[in-house]
């Protein structure tokens, strides 16, 4: 495993795309897939009537990679990832990766890379994007005949370098994201497709996230565009919506772990919009950023103030320094979550 390269500025490391080494890639053709090949590359040829350039059969994840303060190099999580992954390509008529190969594929990547995770001591790291997508030309709608399954790598800077801040969000009644039955709990790209008008016009007009409710009756709080959604209640109840068109996130299972480890109480179920003026805290919860608090929620005239745009929830801060705490090293791992690159 090599150290930090020399050279790159890591403090001004932002959230997007940097040359690397190289990526992973794996095709699939005659029902099998390939062996992994290492590709310096970033670019990709495609026929033309790709099926995932018209008809969206693709799907990705979302995987960080950290420099622990012993110098060891880890993977957060990615058996999760594997069978998150696995379900979405099950959903969307793709070649599943066995988790097994998933887990590999990743340490192997990050292992060939490893110059580009940042060092301990800048709280950045290393983010891994495995991607799959129907390459085969597909112009009648039908599952495509080849896959290419692919792990781009960029190491990323701290995403709160004075910190923890929280922002404002906006609910708009004029879009759903995912509808019952839809495809809300899997990682597809098109979920993301059905938010992103949505999305600028939120930042337009300064809120940095969108908070989505259920497509059906828009009285239940389903999660925020990229991130899951959490309140801690008065009485310090963490209380997370349940929803078959939630995407499951390996954040928010991580942080109802640590909580139930913290001794704090955790909830899982519908959560009514009206609940949302009750809790002491509100966040998005993701792998990017882990914990984003909420501290105010606009939906057309309703104003609700959550908290101070200033302050942090305790409770919110002892969960955010507990998984970052494992994710770095600092804090035991017992529950074996990160997996070691050698
Ligand atoms: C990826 C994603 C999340 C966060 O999942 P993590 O596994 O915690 O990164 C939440 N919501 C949606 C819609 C997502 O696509």
């Amino acid at each position: 495993m090599k150290g930090p390269k020399k050279g790159i500025e890591w403090e001004k490391l932002g959230f997007g795309f940097s040359d690397v080494n190289c990526h992973l890639r794996m095709t699939w053709k005659n029902g099998r897939w390939s062996k992994p090949k290492f590709v310096k590359d970033p670019s990709i040829t495609l026929h033309i009537g790709a099926a995932c350039l018209h008809y969206g059969q693709e799907c990705f994840e979302g995987i960080k990679a950290f420099r622990q303060k012993s110098g060891k190099i880890v993977i957060f999580r990615p058996d999760e990832n594997g069978k998150r992954m696995y379900r979405t390509a099950e959903r969307t008529c793709m070649p599943p990766i066995p988790v097994d190969t998933f887990v590999e594929c990743c340490r192997a990547v990050v292992k060939r890379n490893s110059e580009f995770v940042p060092p301990y001591e800048t709280g950045g790291s290393m983010y891994l994007r495995p991607l799959l997508i129907g390459t085969g030309p597909q112009i009648g709608v039908a599952p495509a005949k080849e896959y290419t399954f692919l792990i781009m790598v960029m190491p990323v800077g701290s995403y709160y370098k004075g910190g923890i801040k929280p922002v404002r969000a906006v609910i708009f009644d004029e879009w759903d994201r995912a509808a019952p039955h839809g495809m809300g709990d899997v990682k597809v790209g098109g979920n993301y497709a059905a938010g992103i008008f949505a999305h600028e016009k939120a930042k337009r007009e300064g809120w940095p996230v969108e908070l989505y409710l259920d497509a059906a009756s828009h009285r239940y709080i389903e999660e925020f565009a990229t991130s899951n959604f959490a309140g801690i209640s008065k009485s310090g109840v963490y209380v997370t919506p349940d929803s078959p068109s939630i995407l499951p996130s390996i954040t928010n299972m991580s942080l109802k772990q640590c909580a139930k480890d913290l001794g704090i109480k955790v909830e899982c179920r519908p959560v009514p919009y009206s609940e949302l003026k009750k809790f002491d805290a509100v966040a998005a919860l993701g792998t990017a950023v882990v914990i984003t608090p909420v501290w105010e929620i606009t939906r057309g005239k309703d104003v609700i103030k959550i908290s101070s745009p200033n302050e942090v929830h305790p409770i919110l801060q002892k969960l955010y320094d507990r998984v970052r705490g494992i994710q770095y090293g600092t804090i035991a791992d017992k529950h074996g979550w990160c997996f070691e690159v050698k």
